[in-house]
């Protein structure tokens, strides 16, 4: 059961809000990156011989990079999963037109290398304007020590499960490019084209059906076998028409493993312990996928912060105990007063966030003054009441909802200013 173990680690790691200074990155992490990075050119360029306006263009790539990732991980694992992250400016830069600057940089980095026999190979390597990484799944898995990257395998389980297709990775662009002759486009392989003993035993774990296994195996060789015509052949036309078959194979495969992944969906661990609402794991995900739903389709959506008023003092005069189970209570409150269709997250320890798809702000006001009256009309057998405070806010940074959050924990921090138990949502104050 390796990968379900392995996702539930990933899980729990996030369950923890995961202070700032720990994923916080400086140059020395990047140096990391970076040599790595060079590593799959076999070049010894170094960071320091780069001018300071390209350092500080790698660094702003990174950070924007590495924000999404790091905090998933553990802190004694940082430097493994810098080390990742060097690889991973190789293997996802289809998604990211951006790394090509990267590549700029180093290759003029390589112009300082005083060995001119070996600026030349360099050289030769490195230049290119875009570069094809083919994998049947890497937004799925990744693997790297025998293991699946988990932060991506959980992105492809999630967005099965919103019937959202992943992204492959062969861009139309690309094609034209490769077409059109004018760019230098080189095409990689990445190592999971390969069906390996150990996706073998891993997909073994998972399921009984040795037909479906040998099924993806046999994907898997055809795949191969395309991926090397590809590489053999000399004519971008017939490479063209090479990776659109490419791509329907790797659609295949997806589905086979969505079909794999999705009937162990419920034995993954994607809910918060105490609460049994969703833990901050998913939030990233499904936050990110929602916004970007609702930007395609141009449909509403809003979010709900929510934190409990006063829970210190429930703590001190009633116990650890009986704050648990007014956490518990709260959050089955929370549940009873959302739809199926909308989303409640443990965002901290009494933080909680709503997500309403389809949702505009009129409709968020009425979903979070239902839940805070609810709330405040529950009789928790206690000798006082129990009442939250909520900032509301519809999303409209689509590509950054995160900034969003921000507006939201602004407005529930005016709401705990100006007396608690209440909405606050813009400059209004919603009380009873
Ligand atoms: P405010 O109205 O301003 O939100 O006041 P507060 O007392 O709720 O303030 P604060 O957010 O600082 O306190 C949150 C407390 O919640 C502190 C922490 O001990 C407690 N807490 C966090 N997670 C848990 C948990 O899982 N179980 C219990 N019992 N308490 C928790
Ligand atoms: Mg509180
Ligand atoms: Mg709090």
């Amino acid at each position: 059961m390796r990968l379900k173990r392995m996702l539930q680690e990933l899980l729990e790691g996030f369950q923890e809000k995961i202070p700032k200074e720990k994923w916080k990155i400086d140059s020395k992490d990047i140096e990391i990156i970076f040599e790595d990075f060079s590593k799959h050119f076999e070049t010894n360029v170094s960071l320091k011989i780069l001018p300071e306006e390209d350092r500080k263009v790698l660094f702003r790539f990174i950070k924007r990079y590495i924000k999404n990732y790091l905090p998933v991980y553990p802190d004694e694992n940082r430097i493994k999963l810098l080390r990742r992250l060097g690889e991973r400016l190789l293997i996802k830069l289809i998604s990211e037109f951006s790394v090509v600057e990267v590549y700029k940089i180093i290759l003029r980095a390589v112009e300082k290398i005083e060995d001119e026999g070996k600026r030349e190979i360099l050289k030769e390597k490195i230049n290119f304007d875009f570069m094809i990484v083919i994998s049947p799944y890497i937004n799925l898995s990744y693997k790297e020590d025998k293991k699946i990257l988990k932060d991506s395998s959980l992105e492809y389980v999630l967005s099965v499960e919103k019937g959202i297709n992943i992204h492959l990775n062969i861009k139309n662009e690309l094609y034209k490019s490769l077409f059109s002759g004018k760019n230098h486009v080189k095409i990689k392989f990445a190592e999971d084209c390969e069906f390996t003993q150990w996706l073998r035993d891993s997909l073994t774990n998972l399921v009984n059906n040795k037909n479906i296994i040998k099924e993806i195996e046999s994907l898997h060789e055809k795949f191969h076998l395309m991926a090397q015509k590809i590489l053999e052949s000399k004519d971008n036309f017939t490479k063209i028409l090479l990776l659109k078959d490419l791509e329907d194979n790797s659609l295949k495969l997806i589905y086979l493993l969505n079909k794999i992944y999705t009937e162990n969906l419920s034995q993954i661990a994607i809910y918060d312990k105490l609460t049994q609402v969703y833990n901050r794991a998913l939030l990233d995900s499904i936050l990110y996928k929602s916004a970007k739903y609702a930007k395609r389709h141009k449909l509403p959506i809003s979010i709900i912060m929510l934190d409990i008023d006063n829970f210190k003092g429930i703590n001190d005069t009633y116990g650890h105990l009986e704050g648990d189970r007014i956490l518990k209570t709260v959050a089955s409150i929370i549940k009873s007063s959302i739809r199926e269709s909308d989303y409640a997250f443990r965002y901290g320890g009494e933080e909680f966030l709503i997500l309403l798809p389809n949702t505009d702000i009129n409709g968020a006001i009425v979903v979070g003054e239902k839940t805070r009256k609810n709330i405040e009309n529950f009789d928790f057998s206690l000798d006082r009441k129990i009442t939250i405070s909520c900032g509301i806010k519809q999303i409209e940074n689509f590509d950054n909802p995160y900034l969003d959050i921000e507006q939201a924990d602004k407005y529930l921090y005016i709401a705990k200013k100006s007396g608690k138990n209440r909405c606050i949502y813009g400059n209004t104050i919603l009380t009873s």
